[in-house]
């Protein structure tokens, strides 16, 4: 700012002869600073939001993992709340096709998640090609509308995704789809399983395993050793000598 406001005085105008136009031009040159300076104020702010919205939306925050969950299937201490946040922001599919399978995602708020940032990795997942959509037939689309939507994914506390997995037996680790439910254990969802090293594979694969039994699938076996393990595998609890995978859709 100092160094600006100097530049007008040791300029030309001491040459010029006449003190009222030396005058008129340097309150010119400073209102020019000053439009500058707010106007890269301005930007930087700006600049400085949209950051935050990058980072903020990239994922939910990554926990550190213990070292015993990379050991073992952990079970936190998470209790139930019994309430529930739902996303509040639509995204709409990127990857088109004939049918629409429309879904909100609830979080259950002892869980310390947040539902908007959970719903963006998950609809990530829906829109990569290798992913469900990518086969053209049925694309994934986020809505607010509880009327819409025809699929509610849960990330709710061991204790809460026993409840809403009844009849079957989650044992507080597992993950399952009932009907139009998809409930994931939040301790797999932040803490992942031995079988992964990757968080944000192993969200992917969580969310591609459970919506595959949505959409009438079953379990399958490792084909080979060292293949990569078919989506519809239980990869939480063993890969049977093939490596993770988190996609449908597999290259070859
Ligand atoms: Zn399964």
């Amino acid at each position: 700012m100092s160094t600006g406001a100097k530049r007008p005085g040791s300029g030309n105008e001491a040459v010029d002869g006449d003190p009222a136009a030396g005058s008129r031009r340097w309150w010119f040159a400073f209102a020019v600073i000053v439009v500058a300076v707010l106007a890269a104020g301005a930007f930087m702010l700006l600049r400085a939001g949209s950051l935050t919205r990058v980072v903020g939306a990239a994922s939910t925050p990554t926990p550190s993992i213990p070292e015993i969950a990379r050991q073992q299937v952990w079970t936190s201490d998470t209790p139930a709340s019994g309430t529930f946040l739902t996303n509040t922001i639509a995204l709409p599919p990127a990857i088109p096709a004939p049918k629409v399978v429309r879904y909100q995602v609830k979080v259950e708020d002892s869980t310390g998640l947040d539902a908007d940032a959970v719903a963006r990795e998950v609809q990530a997942t829906f829109d990569d090609p290798r992913g469900w959509a990518g086969y053209g037939k049925r694309t994934f689309e986020l809505v607010t509308d509880p009327e819409q939507a025809g699929l509610v994914i849960f990330v709710a506390s061991p204790p809460t995704t026993n409840e809403l997995c009844k009849p079957a037996k989650v044992e507080s680790k597992w993950n399952c789809r009932v009907g139009r439910t998809v409930a994931l254990n939040s301790d797999r969802w932040q803490y992942m399983t031995p079988t992964y090293d990757d968080l944000g594979a192993y969200r992917s694969y969580l969310v591609n395993h459970e919506v595959g039994h949505f959409l009438g699938l079953g379990h399958s076996t490792c084909p080979r050793e060292g293949a990569p393990a078919p989506v519809m595998m239980q990869q939480s609890i063993k890969l049977g000598g093939c490596t993770p995978n988190a996609w449908p859709k597999l290259a070859d």
